[in-house]
């Protein structure tokens, strides 16, 4: 069984519930809405053969759902050889945090394949995911109204398309059939922006941070996030997003970047995307050349390393009690889920780090899922009905204007004002929104209350509140 924490034996389940009990504590929650919040709703395991070349191995698999009081429920299946149903039961738990934390509509679901993916073939992989796909949906654990998987370790668009369509074999007559999971391919009923949805959710969550004058300076950093050097663990789907974002778009300087095979690092920033068409063709750490760039063995003592801002993209408890007092980085930035042991948090907080919390910070993904699953179900692309009836009143304003005016808009201008959004744009209009709202909301509660002195206590007092009024309104039956 995975423990969170190497030295205490704490398990990743009972790391997150202690966090909460801390939120708990400030609301001072009656304990039975307390137990009823906390407690894991139900999982499901699946033993199943599969047929590998020519034996029959058999795969062991986690579906846990923590909370119903909103549905269906949500969240991510994991394929990873170290994964378990206490794993899966915290990673359920913070899905149901972080939907209240955002505002989005659902309960907390996760799912995990004990597997380790790199040792089958696309064809196996089919078969594999197919065969776990029918076990859930059979026994009621997937379906557009009650449980909805998405993408996490080690599964993505490929797996996700497997699962609609083992879904919709078995469910032909369920007209909504593609909201079964999300982060499907385009062309198979997903939506844009899905993919980069949780990367670009973290840079929506630091652009906002830095609007905060007095939170910059309590975090003790001035300006913007131009310059500011950071260091990323993990170069899978979250970590490569958002360093690309952060590096071209944002002026920060990514000065390390951690994997499985090692760091590379560079004190005036590494080119993010330059790596990644490396790692593409099947190059690793090791092997890439750049000016400047060094490359060290350990990863894990890169994490160590001074920088502003590090960021945990990777998996959990990377940061325990050994190495916690070690961290440099001013503020941790958790894109990962639970990089953070609960003894680690109290030392790092101790030691002055601001850390924004994972439940808050790598939302984007769900927020992009529950687009996703409200186009499905609509059957339309957004924007497809105004874009160009958007279009055509700007340009009426832009006439009525310079017929008033007797002057002309200049040309940048008038491309901007005649533009209708497509549906990309607004996908990233409302991921930003929501992450805006959401950190606002968290800043304001952790200056409301005296004994909140950090924003992931913040972010669990909006979510407990949010769902303890569920179960005081409506009861438990
Ligand atoms: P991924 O499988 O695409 O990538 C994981 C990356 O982490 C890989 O680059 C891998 O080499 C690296 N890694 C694994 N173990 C490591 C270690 N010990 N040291 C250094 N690097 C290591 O996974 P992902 O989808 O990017 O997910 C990463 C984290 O983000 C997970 O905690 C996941 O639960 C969380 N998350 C993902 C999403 C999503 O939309 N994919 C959404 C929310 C949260």
């Amino acid at each position: 069984m995975n423990t969170s924490d190497k030295n205490s034996g704490l398990l990743f389940r009972e790391s997150v519930d202690k966090m909460v009990d801390r939120a708990v504590c400030v609301l001072g929650l009656n304990e039975n809405i307390t137990a009823a919040i906390k407690a894991c709703s139900s999982v499901l395991q699946v033993t199943f053969p599969v047929k590998i070349d020519d034996h029959l191995e058999i795969f062991t698999g986690w579906r846990a759902v923590h909370s119903i009081h909103k549905l269906p429920s949500k969240g991510g299946i994991r394929y990873a050889p170290q994964v378990d149903q206490q794993d899966v039961e915290a990673l359920a738990a913070l899905m149901t945090y972080k939907c209240a934390i955002v505002d989005v509509p659902f309960g907390g679901s996760k799912g995990g394949l004990h597997i380790d993916p790199t040792q089958y073939s696309r064809d196996q992989l089919q078969l594999i995911t197919r065969r776990f796909a029918s076990e859930l949906i059979k026994k009621g654990f997937l379906s557009p109204a009650s449980n909805v998987p998405a993408p996490d370790v080690g599964t993505g668009q490929r797996e996700m398309a497997w699962i609609v369509d083992t879904y919709k074999h078995l469910h032909p007559e369920d007209i909504n059939h593609s909201a079964c999971v999300t982060g499907k391919p385009v062309e198979d009923g997903g939506i844009f922006g899905r993919v980069e949805a949780t990367g670009r959710g973290v840079q929506f969550a630091l652009q906002e941070f830095f609007r905060h004058p007095q939170e910059v300076e309590a975090a003790g950093f001035e300006g913007d996030l131009e310059g500011k050097s950071i260091i990323v663990q993990g170069f899978g789907n979250v970590g490569y997003h958002l360093a690309k974002f952060l590096s071209e778009e944002d002026g920060a300087r990514i000065i390390a970047i951690i994997c499985r095979d090692g760091a590379l690092y560079s004190e005036k920033g590494l080119d993010v995307e330059d790596i990644y068409q490396h790692k593409k063709l099947g190059g690793g750490f090791i092997e890439y050349q750049a000016d400047g760039v060094e490359y060290f063995a350990d990863g894990d003592t890169v994490l160590e390393y001074p920088c502003d801002i590090l960021i945990p993209a990777a998996m959990e408890g990377v940061i325990h009690t050994e190495n916690a007092d070690r961290i440099k980085a001013q503020m941790i930035v958790e894109a990962a889920n639970g990089p953070v042991t609960y003894e680690a948090d109290a030392i790092l907080h101790n030691n002055g780090k601001t850390i924004l919390p994972d439940a808050y910070v790598n939302a984007g993904g769900v927020i992009v899922s529950y687009f996703e699953w409200i186009r499905n179900q609509t059957h339309i692309r957004f924007g497809r009905m105004e874009r160009r009836y958007d279009e055509r009143r700007g340009k009426m304003i832009i006439d009525a204007i310079e017929g008033i005016s007797g002057g002309s808009v200049s040309i940048p201008l008038k491309r901007d004002l005649i533009h209708g959004a497509d549906e990309l744009e607004l996908v990233r209009s409302g991921l930003d929104d929501s992450m805006r709202l959401a950190l606002q909301e968290i800043i304001l509660v952790k200056n409301q209350y005296d004994e909140i002195t950090d924003y992931r206590t913040a972010a669990y007092v909006i979510a407990l509140r949010k769902i303890a009024r569920y179960y005081s309104d409506v009861g438990v039956y």
